[in-house]
């Protein structure tokens, strides 16, 4: 037997604990967005960090930050000639919603047929601990092929900004050659699929202001600056003809996609008729003839997300303040900073007398675009192969993962986004579930990746000019 069909037949005989080990971990209420949560942020970090000792792996330790904690461990000792790959995830989760709307509680894992339900199970703790598990059946059976480091985010759901910020600090501390990351998805449990690239995200909150208080529609309608009629013009103005953005030079830096590469995202993305059936809606019609795949990932967007008048206004009142809020997606090589510029330029416009506007930026994200054919991404597509019986796609994705960008700036290394969810797993709603099946071949994948890893040593940049 070989070290890696060792840790396969260890990762099967041991599947049972690897499920009631993940119940524990989704069993704490990790909200990074609520400050109540906070002790289940220190009690779950400290889990982790237990746990990734008691698999064997070096220096576990829990990073404190002005925020939620980010959980650290190396394999001991260096395997001479491997490769060192960083694992990162992340162990916050978004808020449960309602109660009500959960069948079972969302912080108690639930075993319905083939799902494990419960907030986390697919974003993203059953993601991360398919690597965990593959760390440990390696470490178990004394296999392990490569340096490993293991980097858990407690703050994700909320933009990463800790990390972020002491990712340079940390850079030497972490000396990867690949990252790899489970936070995506797969379009089905025999469709495995690899994301190569992101969207990039810009939050904006416009405001506008008037009378220094809600006003009687009746007295003063017709004489008083109304700020949510200005606003509404504002809103109506960003969005251009059929579904464009209508802002001036927002689409100058978008990269033209070639025809070999719209022919392959046409092979291997969803169809319109998937995607209508995702969204739950028909598309509403835009020219240039892109399919629904491209405009959400080759193209970027804007998207009212929130309209709001002061609350205290009654409905026969002028409101004194109303705000926007615009969820914008970027692609290359679109820049944060620059758009929310041309968003400032545009709202200079005079909005009239007695009337203020003032934009709020959040903090950007830039898109990202990976190698499909990188050592690291051969050693993933064959892991997947492996794992699956099927070959994986590459597939772009809608979203945006701020970290990765941060990645690519502190790190200039390969990066793998290998996803285990599926579309129905619910994340961010209520009765989220991860698939079993589909965890336990994505230990598998794991398992082969780090083994393809190793072969592929010399073929990773980093590697190579040592
Ligand atoms: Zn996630």
């Amino acid at each position: 037997m070989t070290a890696t069909t060792s840790a396969i037949a260890y990762a099967r005989r041991e599947r049972r604990r690897f499920v009631d080990e993940l119940k524990e971990l989704v069993a704490f209420p990790t909200v990074s967005a609520d400050p109540r949560h906070a002790s289940g942020m220190q009690r779950c970090a400290a889990w982790l960090a237990d746990h990734l000792r008691a698999i064997g792996l070096d220096e576990a330790s829990i990073w404190p930050t002005a925020g939620h904690p980010v959980v650290f461990a190396r394999t001991k000792g260096v395997v001479d000639g491997a490769p060192t790959l960083l694992i990162y995830g992340h162990y916050d989760v978004q808020p449960e919603g309602a109660r009500a709307d959960w069948k079972t509680p969302p912080f108690q894992g639930t075993i319905r047929g083939d799902e494990l339900f419960a907030r986390g199970a697919s974003d993203d703790k059953g993601q991360l601990f398919a690597h965990i598990k593959a760390l440990e059946a390696y470490l178990a059976t004394g296999g392990l092929p490569v340096n490993a480091v293991c980097l858990f985010d407690g703050e994700e759901e909320i933009g990463s900004p800790q990390l972020i910020r002491m990712l340079s600090r940390v850079a030497p501390r972490i000396r990867a050659d690949v990252i790899v990351i489970s936070d995506t998805r797969m379009p089905s449990p025999d469709r495995p699929a690899l994301t190569y690239a992101l969207r990039g995200a810009l939050h904006l909150e416009v405001r506008v202001s008037g009378p220094t208080r809600s006003v009687h529609a009746g007295y003063f309608g017709g004489s008083a600056p109304n700020p949510l009629d200005h606003l509404t013009k504002v809103v109506a103005g960003l969005s251009g003809r059929n579904g464009a953005v209508g802002l001036e030079g927002f689409y100058d830096r978008v990269r033209t996609l070639s025809g070999e590469e719209r022919r392959y995202m046409a092979a291997t993305g969803p169809t319109d008729s998937e995607i209508v059936r995702a969204q739950g809606a028909v598309a509403p019609a835009m020219d240039r003839g892109y399919s629904l795949y491209e405009r959400t990932t080759v193209l970027p967007s804007l998207t009212v997300t929130r309209v709001l008048a002061d609350p205290n206004a009654g409905r026969a009142a002028i409101p004194a303040h109303a705000s926007a809020w615009f969820d914008i997606r970027l692609v290359p090589d679109q820049r944060p900073g620059e758009v929310a510029e041309l968003v400032r330029n545009r709202l200079s416009y005079a909005p009239g007398k007695g009337l203020r506007v003032s934009l709020r930026v959040g903090a950007g994200t830039r898109p990202v675009e990976l190698s499909r054919t990188d050592g690291a991404a051969r050693a993933a597509a064959s892991a997947y192969r492996t794992a699956f019986g099927v070959e994986p796609v590459f597939l772009r994705s809608g979203g945006s993962i701020g970290i990765v960008a941060a990645f690519v700036d502190t790190f200039s290394i390969p990066i793998v986004l290998m996803g285990f969810g599926l579309p129905g797993d619910g994340i961010h709603g209520p009765n989220e579930k991860f698939h079993l099946p589909t965890f336990f071949r994505g230990i598998e994948t794991s398992i082969w990746f780090m083994r393809n890893l190793r072969q592929a040593a010399r073929s990773l940049p980093a590697m190579a000019g040592r």
